[in-house]
């Protein structure tokens, strides 16, 4: 290989967490993932806000800072089952209304109810939504051929969770670039009283320097951008046009390249 997309710092492995519906559990969750100095993405209801057992806006504030909120409909709609307008609507409406409570621009999407198809995904285009998430879980650390179809690695009740944590932990092959991706619900975490799974997998795979903990958002956002690259075409050159830094190998899998923002720079080639 001559040239290779990396991860932020030249890492090949990333986790990421979505956790669904802004229960009052997410309190406990986020202290977890704070804890451990993991990321996550919080998709919410903005219509449904302080509905219990879901947390107030008063509640909400300032509980996800650091990590991500995207939209999961205005009202928790089986979207596939309504009109364009309506989804419209529901987009939109939950949108502006996340926006102003967390003063951040919300671009990420799950699926309520899992519900999708075609038509769905070309409305959420249209309505600004950049990546949407499904419920169906691939067992595999792919990265997603489809962003408005962005399929996790397992729900966090998969009997394999604490294996594929570990699997991420000690994988070495850095000739790929590898996304551990769990979903679920944190009420979930009581209704099965099973409070350990996730505080013991989040203790297996955090401290890890070569793993990459990002919120949906952020590794949507930065594969995005490393497909902004411009290089010459003797790859000699390379100018990054994007607002953030970028990271290539050279040549070698471990000889990594830091792309500055903004600049053109030789690559080594
Ligand atoms: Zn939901």
């Amino acid at each position: 290989m001559k040239i290779s997309f990396c991860y932020p710092e030249g890492r090949t492995k990333a986790l990421t967490f979505s956790y669904d519906d802004g229960k009052e559990q997410d309190r406990r969750l986020v202290k977890i993932f704070n804890r451990y100095g993991l990321k996550a993405t919080f998709n919410l209801n903005y219509g449904l806000l302080g509905k219990k057992p879901r947390l107030t806006a008063e509640q909400l504030k300032g509980l996800y800072d650091g990590h991500e909120v995207a939209t999961h409909g205005l009202t928790h709609p089986t979207i596939a089952r309504c009109p364009n307008e309506a989804v419209l609507e529901e987009i939109l409406e939950d949108r502006k209304g996340l926006e102003r409570l967390f003063g951040q621009i919300v671009r990420g999407h799950a699926y309520p109810n899992g519900s999708y198809d075609e038509r769905i995904k070309q409305i959420l285009a249209m309505a600004g939504i950049f990546y949407a998430r499904t419920v169906h879980s691939t067992g595999s650390f792919e990265l997603p051929a489809d962003l408005m179809e962005w399929n996790p690695t397992c729900h966090h009740n998969d009997p394999k969770l604490a294996e594929y944590g570990k699997m991420l932990v000690e994988d070495k092959k850095s000739q790929y670039l590898r996304l551990l991706y769990v979903w679920g619900h944190s009420y979930e975490f009581d209704v099965c009283d099973n409070w350990n799974v996730i505080e013991d997998f989040c203790e297996a795979v955090s401290g890890r320097e070569d793993i990459w903990y990002a919120t949906n958002m952020e590794i949507a956002g930065y594969l995005h951008a490393v497909q902004m690259l411009a290089f010459s075409a003797d790859l000699s050159l390379v100018y990054n046009p994007t607002a953030e830094d970028l990271w290539v190998a050279v040549r070698d899998w471990s000889n990594v390249l830091r792309i500055p923002a903004g600049e053109t720079i030789r690559t080594g080639i």
